[in-house]
């Protein structure tokens, strides 16, 4: 197909219905699809509703709502009106939203309905209630029922690229949240970066399990699929049946997830052949990222479906890719070149191996400066951020990613790394999912644990897997204490919660 169209150059141009793009599926979410006049036009309508509310430009607005067509409306119109966004997970307790809502100050929180099922939606009422000065607080259904009768604004706002445009949240594993500041220019660069090495164009069909307020969602699919012109397919809940529903529904060519959505399509893939050969008829590219992906979790979609899993690697920080595979060249079981849109520099952990070491990256297209307790702390663009992340780099320029710095265990002196004995046990054939973390011990300093769980209807005892581990790496390496879990908890975005695991359940192994 030939398009005569532009690529977006502001995000104010995202969505637009331009010449041989009106009548094309922009978006779909279940039975719903929006072409890009439609899209277009919602996105119009949500900015005539924010200039309605009085919001004006640089004012900050917070999204709490599950990935849908309107979040996508909301986030563009958000642009198209000069706002500043910040999308949350409205899976986030209240206190956590509580402290980003009073230290960011947003003029309109737009929120899912009271009765959506996220912990903080009854609450929301009291918690704006008692904020000061107190947002406007609009649920989405008001928002959407106001867009059917907003003034149609296509007054352009005139936006630098060098403005802020959206603040990201950072999990917060370690202490308060912090929001990453993205500038306008920053984003656009990224998106037709990651388009250009994922050969992502108009006639993809991208699958986005992901929730919109993560960057893996919002930027590399949401923002990367609208701006190449492509269909996005939202699925807000992403079950095995869901996504292969959507899948078969509308004839997916891009499939994109965190590891534990591909354990779980695999596994859906191998008990259903027929139903993994209909979803995958036109997939030409499978892609993970956002978490280390075992080999065996790659081999086991590709059985299934076809396609092996090419493999890219980001931060919020940078929305969103990092390093990234490209779509022309076979996986590496790497996470692909270094992207150039970033300086890079690798800070060897030992003299004896420069090409190994803490991940330094640098440039315009990060963010600004994280805002911590509400403040800004800007960032100069020449200043190396370290992403606390450990890689190696082969000869060809592939990056290799071990894991984080403050994951890595230490063991009786020696480094372990969590993803090398994870992938260990992800080959054991009883095995879907496996986490390993360090857990304090008095004779080693820290023990290697590991948290599994199994695929139905297999069994596996704990010493079995540490048996398994120990035929395949280092004595030093293998999990000596472990615990088999019925679910292994995760976060919103599918990345398995490791500080959520709890020792208590480790069961120590005899396997000599
Ligand atoms: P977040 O900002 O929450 O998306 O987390 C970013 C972190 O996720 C990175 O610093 C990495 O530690 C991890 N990560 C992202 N992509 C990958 C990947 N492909 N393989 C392993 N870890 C990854």
């Amino acid at each position: 197909m030939t398009m005569d169209w532009t690529i977006p150059s502001t995000l104010s141009d995202v969505g637009r219905a331009q010449p041989g793009l009106g009548d094309k599926i922009a978006l779909s979410d279940g039975a719903q699809t929006l072409s890009y006049a439609d899209l277009d036009q919602q996105i119009d309508a949500a900015h005539g509703v924010y200039a309605a509310l009085g919001l004006t430009p640089g004012d900050r607005v917070v999204l709490l709502l599950p990935a849908s067509t309107s979040f996508v409306a909301a986030y563009f119109g958000a642009h198209r009106a000069g706002l500043i966004l910040i999308p949350l997970n409205p899976l986030l307790g209240p206190d956590e939203i509580g402290f980003i809502l009073s230290t960011m100050r947003p003029a309109l929180v737009l929120a899912a309905a009271t009765d959506a099922p996220f912990p903080v939606m009854a609450a929301l009422d009291d918690l704006v209630a008692a904020l000061d000065p107190t947002p406007r607080l609009i649920r989405i259904a008001d928002f959407v029922a106001s867009m059917a009768d907003a003034a149609i604004d296509r007054a352009a706002i005139v936006r630098h690229p060098d403005d802020e445009a959206l603040i990201l949240f950072t999990s917060g594993t370690s202490g308060r949240p912090k929001g990453a500041s993205h500038r306008e220019g920053a984003l656009i660069t990224n998106g037709r970066h990651s388009n250009g090495v994922l050969g992502i164009g108009p006639n993809d069909v991208l699958l986005c399990p992901l929730p919109l307020s993560h960057v893996f969602g919002q930027i590399v699919l949401m923002l990367g699929g609208l701006m190449a012109g492509g269909e996005v397919v939202i699925v807000a809940r992403p079950s095995p049946d869901a996504v292969l529903a959507a899948m078969t529904e509308r004839q997916v060519t891009i499939m994109a997830a965190v590891p534990t959505i591909f354990a779980a399509l695999a596994e859906k893939g191998r008990s259903d052949p027929d139903a993994g050969h209909a979803a995958a008829r036109r997939l030409r590219f499978a892609f993970a990222g956002g978490a280390p992906l075992p080999p065996a979790t790659g081999e086991a979609f590709r059985a299934s479906f076809g396609v092996p899993v090419h493999q890219g690697y980001g931060m919020t920080e940078v929305a969103c890719c990092i390093a990234l595979e490209s779509h022309a060249l076979p996986p590496s079981g790497g996470v692909g070149r270094l992207c150039t849109t970033l300086d890079h520099r690798i800070v060897p952990i030992s003299a004896d191996t420069p090409d190994e070491g803490e991940l330094e990256i640098a440039g315009p297209n990060l963010m600004r400066g994280y805002y911590v307790d509400g403040y800004l702390q800007p960032r100069p663009a020449t200043q190396w951020f370290s992403t606390g992340d450990i890689v190696r780099r082969d000869g060809d320029g592939n990056i290799f990613l071990f894991d984080r710095k403050k994951e890595m265990i230490i063991r009786n002196g020696y480094n372990v790394y969590p993803s090398e004995v994870e992938a260990a046990l992800a080959s054991h054939p009883a095995v879907l999912l496996a986490a390993v973390i360090g857990v304090e011990d008095a004779a080693v300093g820290q023990e290697v644990a590991a948290f599994v769980s199994l695929r139905e209807g297999a069994s596996a005892t704990p010493m079995e897997l540490a048996n398994w581990c120990r035929a395949r790496i280092a004595l030093y390496k293998y999990p000596r204490l472990v615990a088999i879990m019925e679910r292994l908890p995760t976060n919103a975005t599918g990345k398995i919660l490791k500080r959520a695991l709890d020792p208590a359940l480790l069961q120590p192994v005899d396997s000599l």
